[in-house]
């Protein structure tokens, strides 16, 4: 599988919260080929079916979810300018000068840029000042507000920074939507893998909806599943940036993340304690299939892991995933080499699951 050029097509197709169903239809696609069955649920998560070979094995999912952070348009001026609000954990300091895409009510996406103050009539005291992303225009070109809605821009309606793909040298790549859009290509790999060689239990393999937003798209698709077993794929903190080198030890293009502590204390009060019985899966598979696998725990991050081991009974979870620079800018950075590990491990512990796994976590 070239995981690159999925991944290329992937963090081309725009999908704000809300409004993934162009990427759950490619994943639908992409996926049929090696499941059972794949269908979207009435929320638009796509949920593709790998049928195991016997019966009373623990049923698991792995998903990862398929939107992105973005924009809101809140206000559209008399002159043309556009004012929107921000949806999900948006950098404001890359804001100014960035090319954005707007979504009409028809459906299509329109070209934009976040204006910028001209530098030659910036004063000394703005040009080091963060603007926040209210006090922001957004340009299309046009002369008024009626140009505007000419276009079927209205309030409303989402925008996403400009779809970006760069390959950089090696197996890394640059661009927007790298969270998590390395995730939805890693379940195509792990779709390849089980059809090669089907696990015990039935899987489940899930691109989820509003992880930016809200977190619980993906506790509606478990609903659907009721799985026993969950694993969660998503971007970790890269430690390799200037930046994050003293806090944290997981690098790119060192092999796949499990993440063993997410907590995120502010509103949400949440985060994912993981199921240790599957984080001893995790090891064995990954010293079976000789990958190496790095650790990675932090504070003030939240995947949507932490909303599945509330349902049911309770769902034994465990996130996994690929470190990532650059988080939530339009420059995400990825090795694709993670990305491959990632699913190599997931299906190696697909087919480590037996009747004899405990789901107790004591
Ligand atoms: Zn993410």
């Amino acid at each position: 599988m070239d995981i690159k050029k999925l991944l290329r097509e992937y963090m081309l197709t725009p999908a704000r919260s809300g409004y993934e169903g162009e990427m759950a239809r490619r994943l639908k696609q992409d996926l049929a080929p090696f499941c059972d069955e794949v269908a979207l649920d009435r929320n638009g998560n796509c949920i593709g079916k790998i049928g195991g070979r016997e019966t009373g094995v623990p049923g698991a999912m792995i998903f990862g979810h398929m939107d992105q952070l973005g924009f809101i348009v809140r206000k559209i001026e008399d002159d043309g300018y556009i004012q929107i609000d921000r949806l999900g954990g948006i950098p404001e300091k890359v804001l100014p000068g960035l090319e954005i895409v707007i979504r009409t009510e028809n459906g299509a996406w329109r070209p934009g840029l976040i204006g910028v103050k001209s530098h030659h009539a910036t004063p000394d005291e703005e040009k080091y000042r963060v603007d926040r992303v209210g006090s922001l225009f957004v340009d299309i070109g046009a002369a008024d507000a009626r140009e505007v809605r000419a276009q079927d821009i209205h309030e409303g309606c989402p925008a996403v920074y400009r779809p970006a793909f760069t390959e950089l040298l090696g197996n890394r790549v640059c661009g927007t939507a790298v969270d998590n859009r390395g995730a939805c290509a890693c379940l195509v790999a792990i779709a390849e893998e089980l059809q090669r060689e089907r696990p015990a239990g039935d899987v489940y393999l899930v691109g989820t909806v509003w992880e930016e937003f809200n977190l619980r798209g993906a506790m509606l698709a478990a609903r659907t599943v009721r799985p026993d077993i969950a694993v969660s794929l998503d971007v970790t903190l890269a430690g390799d940036t200037k930046d994050l080198s003293s806090r944290y030890d997981d690098l790119l293009g060192k092999g796949p993340c499990v993440q063993l502590y997410s907590f995120h204390g502010r509103g949400t009060l949440n985060g994912t304690l993981p199921h240790e019985g599957l984080f001893r899966l995790a090891k064995e598979s990954a010293a079976k299939i000789g990958c190496p696998f790095q650790r990675f725990a932090s504070l003030g991050i939240l995947t949507d892991a932490s909303y599945i081991q509330l349902e049911g009974k309770g769902v034994a979870c465990l996130e996994m995933g690929f470190p990532a620079r650059y988080t939530h800018s339009p420059v995400e950075v990825c090795d694709t080499g993670d990305i491959g590990g990632l699913a190599r491990l997931a299906a190696a512990m697909m087919r480590g699951l037996d009747k004899n796994f405990r789901l107790e976590r004591l």
